[in-house]
């Protein structure tokens, strides 16, 4: 293998090290898993993105819902620079300070009892599943470990994750599928119902989904979904990966419909761009994770708690969430007058706070290559949908500003298609 990769380098004198910027014949050396923009960013603040020749890009992708506070928050640099220059890791073979911290404020501010840290929103769902199958095992039902899940889902790209949401395009090549997952269509009711049986240990779902194309369900879906999980003696677990944390304007999805799951997955917006992700439940749906059970070496890593800690102290600050939720009515109307204005090309508005999305009539990357042309970063979903999920921390006025440049976007769009 070593000797065949020389040959497959492009020739020295177009060394990647030497330059930053996107040369088409650079050699990759990163693996080719990504269809990337062809842009390199040097340096964030707030909603707005630079690259090192100066170009200014409004940020509303927030790297796929994750910058909830936006590019270089100064608490945010601050609580990791200070927490930088004291400790980075000890393993969770010690009790770790910060994870009690943030643990204690997740539950304060949760209808969660324990926490669980990890690292990523894959690991959240797997540690989520996990939990879900030893609760029944250490109930005396071990016999309860399948679990309902919908279609159109995404829980990360870890082989159980990739199971759970059934994505045949995700999950070819890499062999039988874990097995234990029933898939149902999402936000039907009766199909949850009809697929729960004496082996069901637990329903899983995003409230909102969002990689699948920002559906939101209806209003009973969750309470009925509760109401069925309740009757069955199952747990319900909520993947509020993308939807927690603000993103909903409030801090969890589900509490729009005012119930609570048993079990939850975070992560993006938790470390506001630091990786970290973690398993919230109830005391008696965290009863099977005895010690040694489950474990992650850099799981609650005292920089990621740092970051949390002060994320989560300035979102539950007096109307952050109110602003979350008013600034997401501002978006989704803009959206609308977007819709009248482009009407053979978005079909349709989606959302729910700052997770919004348009339907489009066309390939959604082609909106989002067109939108970085005007200096607007926005992400595309399944579905034919574009996300527009700006930091929550965003500017009137840049809303605005980004409503403008996303026109422009649907307008060159729109030519081209003539
Ligand atoms: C992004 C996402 C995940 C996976 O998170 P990773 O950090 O990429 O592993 C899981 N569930 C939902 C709902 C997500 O949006």
């Amino acid at each position: 293998m070593g000797a065949m990769s020389k040959p497959l380098r492009a020739s020295s004198s177009q060394d990647a090290g030497a330059s930053r910027g996107p040369s088409r014949s650079a050699p990759p050396a990163v693996m080719g898993t990504y269809a990337r923009q062809d842009v390199v960013f040097a340096r964030g603040e707030g909603s707005w993105l630079e690259t090192e020749d100066g170009a200014r890009y409004l940020d509303f992708g927030s790297g796929v819902a994750v910058n909830a506070l936006g590019h270089a928050h100064p608490r945010l640099v601050a609580a990791l620079t200070e927490q930088a220059g004291k400790l980075w890791h000890t393993s969770n073979l010690y009790r770790v300070a910060g994870q009690e911290d943030l643990a204690a404020r997740l539950v304060a501010a949760t209808f969660a009892d324990r926490v669980f840290f990890c690292n990523s929103g894959a690991e959240a769902c797997e540690g989520a599943i996990k939990a879900a199958r030893r609760y029944h095992f250490v109930s005396g039902q071990p016999e309860r470990w399948r679990i309902v899940t919908c279609r159109g889902a995404f829980h990360g790209r870890t082989l159980a994750t990739l199971a759970a949401a059934g994505n045949e395009k995700y999950l070819e090549g890499f062999g039988p599928e874990a097995p234990g997952f029933d898939h149902v269509p999402f936000a039907d009711l009766e199909a949850v119902r009809a697929a729960i049986g004496p082996e069901t240990a637990a329903v899983m779902i995003e409230p909102v989904q969002g990689e699948g194309g920002v559906h939101v369900p209806p209003a009973d879906y969750l309470r009925g979904l509760r109401a069925l999980c309740d009757e069955a003696g199952i747990l319900l677990v909520l993947d509020e990966v993308q939807t927690g944390m603000g993103r909903s304007g409030k801090l969890f999805s589900h509490e729009w419909a005012g119930i609570a799951p048993d079990i939850m997955a975070v992560a993006k917006g938790l470390g506001g761009g630091f990786p970290v992700g973690a398993v919230l439940a109830t005391e008696a749906a965290a009863a099977g994770l005895t010690p040694g059970t489950h474990g992650s070496t850099f799981g609650g890593n005292p920089l990621a708690m740092a970051v949390g800690t002060t994320l989560l102290d300035i979102m539950l600050e007096p109307g952050f969430l109110e602003g979350v939720e008013q600034k997401g009515q501002h978006m989704r109307q803009g959206l609308a007058r977007l819709q009248d204005q482009f009407p053979a090309l978005v079909t349709e508005i989606r959302g729910q706070g700052l997770l919004t999305g348009i339907k489009v009539n066309a390939e959604p990357r082609d909106v989002v290559t067109a939108a970085l042309a005007e200096g607007l970063l926005v992400v595309g979903a399944g579905d034919n949908v574009v996300r527009v999920i700006p930091p929550l921390n965003v500017a009137e006025h840049e809303i605005s500003e980004g409503l403008d440049r996303l026109a422009r976007a649907l307008a060159a769009v729109s030519k081209s298609q003539t």
